[in-house]
């Protein structure tokens, strides 16, 4: 069965049937949009950058007949710069809005935002914390290109310690079976431990390696991810791995025939403009995806 979400904060929270669910309906509602959710508002807050993310989500509530009232870059131009708290925006935003889709710099906001959420939250990135949304559009992705998400071997490259988006998967892919994750990045940027109790404990089998050139022949999916400048303690451990991992034609010939290339962009240090005409190369249609899956989460949880 199905399970309903009240708010939408971790990538744990789906269940394999509500995955399922929210697959058919995002491919259902490719072929038919339906305006199921008219007469609803959504309110974006967001605290850091997006491009993505932000227009996925207000062209699908767009799309689903809603409409969406939004403050970009909130750091700078909402009462935030008076120093209002996140736990008061939130409670004013619920008067204005059905649903909130939030975008902040520091991690783990359920604890501060569950005592007090008046109205559906879907966490669109919380600082180095979790990305879920991303995660399920990953997960879809996957499904649509490769036909299975059971019995793959995913290679994590860029940055494991500070990627939202590569935590979020890597907790999602935790739940299908024979998953094989090799986390590519330079000790400094390791995967976190707490992750990687996670995967032990759900049956997940992970490597670690600095070596992109011998790991990436054996994936099934290479899910790339920039290097999180932002996160960064010092400017000069960016600098000095910053184009480590550049998928080149050369770098992406290596993988294996029906492999695919993802990345939840932007790319840069990463994949080269000459990748793109690739059959690997999945990272534009994956940001299409994202629109699909957005209005199938919206519609879960609002219609
Ligand atoms: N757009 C994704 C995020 O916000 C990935 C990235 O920025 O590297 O986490």
């Amino acid at each position: 069965m199905e399970k309903k979400l009240m708010h939408l904060f971790e990538a744990q929270q789906f269940d394999l049937n509500t995955i399922d669910a929210l697959f058919s309906l995002a491919t259902s509602l490719e072929e038919n949009p339906q305006p199921v959710l008219r007469g609803k508002i959504m309110a974006t807050l967001f605290y850091e950058p997006s491009t993505r993310t932000r227009l996925s989500f207000e062209s699908a509530m767009l799309r689903l007949g809603g409409d969406v009232i939004s403050t970009e870059n909130a750091l700078s131009v909402s009462s935030a710069v008076k120093g209002e708290p996140l736990e008061d925006t939130i409670r004013i935003v619920s008067m204005y809005a059905d649903v909130i889709v939030l975008r902040y710099f520091e991690s783990n906001i359920a604890e501060r935002l569950l005592p007090i959420a008046s109205v559906p939250i879907i966490n669109a990135g919380d600082g180095a914390g979790q990305h879920p949304s991303q995660a399920l559009l990953d997960l879809y992705t996957i499904h649509r290109e490769l036909g299975r998400i059971d019995d793959i071997t995913v290679v994590m490259v860029g940055d494991p310690k500070h990627s939202r988006s590569v935590h979020s998967l890597a907790y999602l892919l935790g739940k299908y079976k024979n998953i094989i994750i090799n986390f590519v990045a330079p000790e400094e940027l390791q995967i976190a431990d707490d992750l990687l109790t996670y995967l032990d404990g759900h049956g997940v089998q992970y490597t670690k390696t600095h070596d992109l050139t011998a790991a990436i022949g054996e994936a099934d999916v290479v899910y790339r991810n920039r290097l999180q400048k932002e996160r960064f303690e010092s400017e000069t451990l960016y600098e000095k791995y910053k184009e480590m991992y550049l998928i080149d034609v050369p770098m992406a010939s290596r993988m294996k025939q029906g492999a695919i290339l993802m990345d939840p962009l932007p790319r840069i240090g990463g994949i080269t403009t000459e990748v793109d005409v690739l059959p690997q190369a999945v990272y534009f249609k994956q940001a299409r995806y994202g629109l699909l899956i957005r209005m199938a989460l919206l519609a879960h949880m609002l219609a």
